[in-house]
Parts: structure tokens; sequence; C-alpha cells
């Protein structure tokens, strides 16, 4: 098992002091947000990483008509991010966002499976969202995922949003219920998964809170579907602002593998 953090230029400290403190805090790899100044260095920036001796990928951005979140309030926290650069701007062609040059594994969204994918991009179990719908219907995803060679990345919750009908299921399931969904999707894809993004949810706190204390049955999933001694890589996914100080690094390194203890 490797533990991946994400790592973006919204943290408060430069990417070399990040990558310095991911090392410290136990983690094996960075998962790189293509975005900002990352987005125009990224060869730099994986040698910051392999400098402190973890491993690197990338993570595919969002724009602001494309994100999930569409709220009053993020709505404005997109425009401001996309105006200072943090964010791709509107209308950016996939190869602008995923830059070919990048050969490092870049973890992309489900609806870039239509653009002609090369064997290093990761599909994410999640579509990026136009006029309030995915961009790729669940099924159509999955089947030309699994008629593809591309690996797979499984979040927890977008497997269970990226479907129709995803947030009622979220919201009106138990928790059993939940985890034999998650099970039987992790199963489907088997050996083509590469990675687990751990993103939990809850119904008050909504998606990205902290891994463990939401309402989906990650650790029971994890028990069930993961071998301790394998080469998944286990990335959580939390709100950034959880994450940027050392002792939060450290606790939440510890948190994940205890998930999986
Ligand atoms: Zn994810």
């Amino acid at each position: 098992m490797r533990y991946c953090l994400p790592v973006s230029t919204l943290h408060w400290c430069s990417v070399a002091k990040m990558c310095k403190m991911a090392k410290a805090a136990g983690f094996d790899m960075v998962e790189f947000l293509l975005a900002g100044w990352i987005l125009e260095h990224p060869e730099e920036a994986a040698e910051m990483a392999r400098d402190e001796g973890l491993d690197v990928r990338f993570h595919l951005a969002w724009t602001r008509q494309t994100s999930s979140a569409q709220t009053l309030f993020w709505c404005a926290a997109w425009r401001i991010l996309t105006s200072v650069g943090w964010l791709p701007k509107q209308g950016s062609t996939f190869w602008e966002m995923a830059p070919p040059i990048i050969t490092d594994a870049v973890v992309v969204y489900a609806e870039n499976l239509l653009n002609g994918l090369q064997v290093n991009h990761y599909v994410q179990t999640m579509s990026t969202m136009k006029d309030g719908r995915f961009q790729i219907s669940r099924a159509d995803a999955d089947r030309r995922l699994l008629g593809g060679v591309q690996l797979v990345v499984f979040d927890t919750y977008h497997d269970l949003h990226f479907r129709d009908g995803g947030l009622q299921i979220l919201e009106e399931n138990s928790r059993v219920r939940l985890l034999e969904l998650m099970v039987a999707d992790y199963k489907m894809y088997g050996s083509r998964i590469a990675e687990i993004h751990i993103q939990d949810w809850s119904k008050t706190g909504g998606r990205s809170v902290w891994p463990g204390t939401g309402d989906l049955p990650i650790r029971e999933f994890l028990l069930e579907v993961v071998n301790r001694d394998s080469e998944l890589i286990l990335t959580p996914e939390t709100k950034p602002i959880m994450r940027n100080v050392a002792d939060g690094l450290k606790r939440l390194c510890n948190d994940v593998q205890d998930l999986v203890d």
C-alpha cells in the first residue's frame, strides 16, 4: 500500500515545502493538481517531489463551468480562482489542461474517454458537469473504460455520486447498501484499479470530510477490497484547508493508514 497526498498551489506554502512536509508526514507520493504554477511547470514540480524521494502523479483540474459544485458560494470562489490563474480558464481544451509533455500518470475525468487518451491517463470514476449534467453517462463511461486500456482511479464518493440520481442514492441508502454498491463497482473494475481516492461524505458536512468521520462505509469497504500488501495507492481527499500544516498532514496520513489496519 502506498499513500499519496494531493498537492495544489492553493496551499499557502510553496510546492517544494509541501513536498518536504508530505515526506515528513509519511506519504510516499504526491498528486499535483494541474493548475496555476504546476500547470505551467509540471516537470519542475515533479523534480521537486523526486528530490524528496516521492513518486509523482498529476490530476486534471476543472473549470468554473465543469465543476460539480455550482452553489452561489462556489461559483464566486471559482470566478476568483480562475481570475488569479489558479483554475484553468473557461474553454481550455483537454490538451491545454493535460499537456502531452507529461509522461507520469495523469488522473483524468471520465468524459475525457471521448478525447483519445494515452496509457498514462488514469480515469477517475467521475465525470465533470455541464449545465447541471454529467458530460458522459456512467453507463457510457464504464463501457468505454472496460473496453479500453486505461487504469482506473476509484473515488469512494464519486463512485456513488456519478450515476443517475447519485445524490439521492447517497442521501437515502443505508451504510450497508452503499457498501454493496461500492464493492460491486470495485469488483467490476477489478485489476484495472491503480488508486483509490478516499473521499468521505456526510449528510451534514457534504463531501471531502475527514476520512473515516463521514457517513460512507470507508473502513468496511477497504477491509473488503484491499490487500494491505498490494501496490495500490490510497489518496485521501479532504478540504484543502485541513491539510496545510505539518501536524495535520501527519494526522491525515496516520488516519488513512488506520483505516486499512
Ligand atoms: Zn477523486
